[in-house]
């Protein structure tokens, strides 16, 4: 279905059962298990999908070693499932890696490794790999380029990564599979209400301008860091006012080459200097370091990192790296902001210690919103979302347990073992059973760059819900988290091609402004 034929559907005089706001992994998590259980949704993302704060995560699928640190065993146990179904449900965007923690005292190896063998023992059948115990020389090789001196050994144990905004789609394409409308550029504007009940929404199609009355039994609020500005519309129809929920936190990632990290383990830096956590991860080919967690009270669509915060991450990385990466090595700089869920009345939490669980509130006009989380526990956060609107009589009850075993699209019948993992350079096996298609498009091994030819522009105008030279470079591919000047470089070709496809504005000029601020540094000021 085209664009047009998406609003003709969304003009329909119907109610709908669900309709959700916002396209992220917690909402198309949300649309998925409520289609895949025979209601009927309707899912409206006010910019592209994911390009919120889910296209900007550490891309691991974890239990939490740090929550383990914090004893919440049961959150780590739910986290380690739900690794092992998004690994089974889409293993052309999922996979494992290993992980090292090396020592540079004595007592750190026995010390993490039993806390390591604790997260093995939780994984239970659901484990990808067990912890071992690593001596110098082994961690040496298993990490080239770490920094020997004082090093005594490691532990080495496994977890899993993905790729976030992609997985993303076929969320969104599994959930439209199961006959969900979504449509992404459609900002929801207003509530309705009657009778003091939520009934349904106003939005607006961001490139017509027109505007839609969508009525709904249930509406949920899904909107990440920004679930507060909807629910103070909710409350202001009723007269009421709404404190917030929401305690946003920044985090900053840096990419660099491999060959800072060669081979084929992450590292993990299990306290740095100022007790954080700090990962150097291989990913599409690339490493990424991050990341931090600075509080914020604004909510920018494109945070920008605090001199400070790049200072942490390359300060860190000298720590550990023999050879460390300077500001001319860095090839992308990007933010997310993580919507850590406040204590009530807790204006000036300190967001190390705010909860990474996620919450359901039903409001008195039974608007639900959800907030908080992780993005590898996003389908456990739908069943639970939808478990509170059937408690709150907002929906029919449906059975849960459908989505556990729901293969994404593209997911292969059989797992392909060949098939190179996450951490390997893009290319046309994150298509997994659609390569077919894709390359029977005009421009199939025409490359623009190793890993991305035309014809994955034209899939991605044409199954992936792609309109703008960004929605392509960042999130169908992801080569502006990558190497944002070589995103530059290629977008004029990217744009001629999608403008073609889509006949629209492509907005190049907006994505080269952006790409440039993937690569800006912070001053001095900006500490
Ligand atoms: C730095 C960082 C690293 C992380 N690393 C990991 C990790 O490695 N592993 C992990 O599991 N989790 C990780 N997380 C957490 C994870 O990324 C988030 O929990 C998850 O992405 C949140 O998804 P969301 O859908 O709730 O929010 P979002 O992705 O922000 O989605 C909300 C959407 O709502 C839309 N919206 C807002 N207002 C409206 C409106 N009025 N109408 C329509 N749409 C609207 C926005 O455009 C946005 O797309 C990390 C988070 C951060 C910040």
């Amino acid at each position: 279905m085209n664009r047009a034929q998406l609003f003709a559907r969304l003009a329909e005089p119907r109610a709908w059962d669900l309709a959700v706001v916002g396209g992220g992994a917690t909402g198309l998590g949300v649309a998925l298990d409520a289609a895949a259980r025979g209601l009927s949704v309707v899912l409206l993302e006010s910019h592209d999908f994911a390009s919120g704060t889910s296209s900007r995560s550490t891309k691991l699928l974890h239990g939490g070693v740090r929550y383990l640190a914090q004893g919440n065993l049961s959150l780590v146990r739910e986290a380690l499932h739900e690794r092992s179904t998004v690994l089974r449900n889409a293993p052309h965007l999922a996979s494992r890696l290993s992980f090292i923690m090396p020592s540079y005292a004595w007592w750190q190896t026995p010390f993490y490794g039993v806390g390591l063998k604790l997260y093995d023992l939780l994984a239970g059948r659901a484990g990808l790999g067990a912890t071992s115990f690593l001596g110098r020389a082994q961690t040496l090789a298993a990490l080239p380029n770490l920094q020997p001196a004082g090093l005594c050994g490691g532990v080495s144990y496994w977890d899993g990564q993905f790729d976030d905004a992609r997985l993303a789609l076929a969320l969104a394409r599994t959930a439209a599979r199961e006959g969900a409308l979504l449509l992404n550029y459609c900002a929801v504007t207003q509530l309705q209400h009657q009778g003091g009940r939520v009934t349904g929404l106003r939005c607006e199609d961001r490139l017509s301008k027109q505007a839609y009355t969508v009525r709904a039994r249930c509406v949920v609020n899904a909107t990440g860091v920004w679930v507060d500005a909807l629910r103070q519309l909710d409350g202001a129809a009723q007269g009421r006012s709404v404190g917030p929920v929401v305690a946003p936190s920044q985090g900053v990632h840096v990419v660099v080459d491999r060959d800072f990290l060669p081979g084929e383990h992450a590292l993990l830096v299990p306290r740095t200097a100022d007790g954080r956590v700090l990962f150097a991860v291989p990913w599409l080919g690339k490493l990424v370091l991050g990341t931090t967690d600075t509080p914020r009270s604004d909510l920018p669509r494109e945070p920008r990192p605090l001199r400070a915060e790049l200072d942490f991450i390359l300060g860190e990385a000298a720590r550990y790296l023999a050879r460390p990466p300077t500001r001319t090595d860095v090839k992308s700089i990007w933010v997310g902001l993580r919507p850590l869920v406040r204590p009530a009345g807790d204006d000036d939490a300190d967001t190390g210690r705010l909860s990474r669980e996620h919450t359901v509130l039903v409001s008195a006009t039974g608007l639900v919103t959800v907030t908080g989380g992780k993005w590898t526990t996003y389908r456990a956060m739908a069943e639970d979302v939808l478990a509170r609107c059937f408690q709150a009589g907002l929906l029919p009850e449906k059975p849960a347990g459908v989505s556990d075993r729901l293969k994404l699209v593209g997911a292969e019948p059989t797992l392909d073992a060949s098939r190179p993992a996450v951490a390997a350079a893009a290319g046309l096996h994150t298509y997994g059973s659609e390569q077919a298609l894709l390359q029977s498009l005009p421009g199939a091994g025409l490359l623009l760059v190793p890993g991305l030819d035309e014809a994955m522009v034209r899939f991605a105008a044409r199954y992936e819900y792609a309109l703008t030279v960004e929605d392509v470079l960042a999130r169908r591919s992801r080569l502006l988290f990558l190497d944002a000047a070589l995103a530059a470089s290629l977008a004029p070709r990217v744009a001629a091609i999608l403008a073609e496809e889509t006949g629209r504005d492509p907005a190049l000029a907006d994505f080269l402004g952006l790409a440039r601020d993937y690569l800006s540094w912070p001053s001095e000021q900006d500490a």
